[in-house]
């Protein structure tokens, strides 16, 4: 995978975290129910969650594929 920034190869790897994950579109709590326009996701309260991700060390980006993901949009 290449950067879409900087072009140079990204090296693959996973993002690993715990609870909830949403992209949104302003900072607020993330919540079970995403708002309009807003992706959850991931949804686990008491595991830690798993995506697939490549990174640039280069510009400081990280690229995450969450097409495996049961994700929920508002
Ligand atoms: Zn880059």
């Amino acid at each position: 995978m290449r950067c879409p920034v900087c072009g140079k190869e990204m090296e693959q790897g996973f993002m690993q975290g715990n609870q909830r994950v949403a992209w949104v579109k302003s900072k607020h709590k993330v919540s079970i129910l995403p708002r309009k326009g807003e992706v959850l996701l991931e949804n686990k309260a008491f595991n830690s969650f798993l995506f697939a991700a490549w990174i640039c060390k280069s510009c400081q980006k990280i690229l995450v594929d969450y097409s495996d993901k049961n994700y929920q949009e508002g």
